[in-house]
């Protein structure tokens, strides 16, 4: 069933980090959208201490999940922040329990991780945010979305024109300017431009994902053939 509330969940999502010198407003209110079968939409918000996530796993389990017949399910979401590293094991753990579950889930904003755009700018223009985030937590957060990426019934990607297009078509939301709104230039770049910038971003981050796998299995087998001299 359709939720509405005071937010403008279009507006919100589209909006998030796109002025991402700017604030965090957007970006510490996670809301997404999801449809099973092209189904109407849920709407759904995080919560104090639950992730929007979580609340999506229980209630895909207890509507569509818990009923008697397994039926083949696709679920879409389009979510504002890419899911943190705690919510990329649940959703990857739900999508271990549910086989008959294909999941495609479409972000506006790669939470809590450094990104190598804004690194990348950082002798011409302030991007001071970056270290907002730490080392740590940011490699915890790519690293679960490298896992999340790695699962063959999971689609994880940043939004692009079309994807826009379809959640205004869900949302039934037929605001004429969209065509204006995802090229304007806000703060120093557009909803294109960011998108393709996170595309640019994700793919880094599967990059150094692979190599961070491979060191990995070389250290063990560094310390193996040492154990075995
Ligand atoms: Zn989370």
């Amino acid at each position: 069933m359709a939720t509405g509330g005071k937010v403008d969940v279009f507006e919100h999502i589209f909006r998030t980090e796109l002025d991402h010198r700017g604030s965090w407003k957007n970006a510490t209110r996670t809301i997404l959208i999801y449809t099973v079968n092209k189904s109407s939409w849920t709407k759904i918000q995080n919560v104090y201490l639950k992730h929007a996530e979580e609340t999506l796993i229980k209630q895909l389990e207890k509507e569509y999940l818990m009923k008697i017949e397994k039926i083949r399910i696709n679920v879409d979401v389009y979510i504002n922040n890419s899911p943190c590293a705690e919510c990329a094991d649940r959703l990857h753990a739900f999508l271990e329990n549910y086989p008959e579950v294909q999941m495609y889930i479409y972000f506006a904003n790669l939470y809590n991780i450094r990104r190598n755009s804004c690194i990348k700018n950082m002798t011409t223009k302030d991007e001071e945010h970056v270290w907002r985030v730490s080392n740590f937590k940011s490699i915890k957060n790519s690293m679960g979305l490298v896992m999340l990426l790695d699962h063959n019934r999971c689609t994880l990607q940043p939004f692009n024109k079309q994807t826009w297009v379809n959640l205004l078509d869900l949302l039934k939301d037929n605001r004429i300017d969209f065509n204006q709104m995802y090229q304007e230039i806000c703060g120093d770049r557009s909803r294109e431009e960011e998108d393709a910038y996170l595309r640019e971003d994700l793919e880094i981050i599967k990059k150094e994902g692979i190599a961070m796998k491979i060191g990995m299995y070389m250290m063990v087998y560094a310390l193996l053939f040492q154990t075995f001299l």
